[in-house]
């Protein structure tokens, strides 16, 4: 589709308007994190995160490490209490990667999760992906009271991710 179409057009103004927008893919794509693998929580978590709603806006949050209404950039290289899980995803993919203006790393990393499950079960990407489900979980305990978790909620929640010949 060319790029003058009017929904492209949308979608521009929609980036323009929007933060959480502008921090997703930067083209018309149903977003990976809505189908990939990962249990209803994470998937909820997932949602949460790219809403903008993890770890939660207005009133601003403390962190279980003391800091004061934080936003989302407390936690990426900030919160000394992500700092292990931090350096498992950094691990994992390879190197810190590049992050523009106005974006968050987690979200740069989930803009290049691949887009179906038989090649997120390739290369570093198996290692990444609960990487990234297990910084989102941290997140939430830490801007959170230990019972809001919502692990186990959901029936049948199991944040493994299936092996491709699980998938039919
Ligand atoms: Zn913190």
């Amino acid at each position: 589709m060319s790029s003058s179409s009017p929904r492209n057009g949308e979608l521009e103004k929609r980036r323009q308007a929007s933060l959480s927008v502008q921090c997703l893919r930067p083209t018309r794509t149903i977003d990976p994190v809505l189908y990939l693998p990962a249990s209803q929580t994470n998937r909820h978590r997932l949602i949460n995160w790219r809403l903008h709603w993890l770890p939660g806006y207005y009133p601003w949050k403390d962190c279980r490490c003391g800091a004061r209404a934080v936003t989302r950039d407390h936690y990426s290289l900030v919160c000394p209490l992500l700092r292990p899980l931090w350096q498992e995803l950094t691990d994992a993919y390879g190197t810190a990667p590049s992050v523009p203006s106005g974006m968050h790393t987690i979200d740069v990393i989930l803009n290049k999760i691949p887009r179906t499950d038989v090649v997120l079960s390739n290369g570093r990407w198996p290692t990444i992906w609960p990487a990234i489900l297990s910084i989102l979980r941290e997140i939430e305990r830490l801007c959170h009271p230990e019972d809001h978790l919502l692990d186990g909620e959901f029936p049948g929640d199991d944040i493994s991710l299936p092996l491709p010949s699980e998938h039919d």
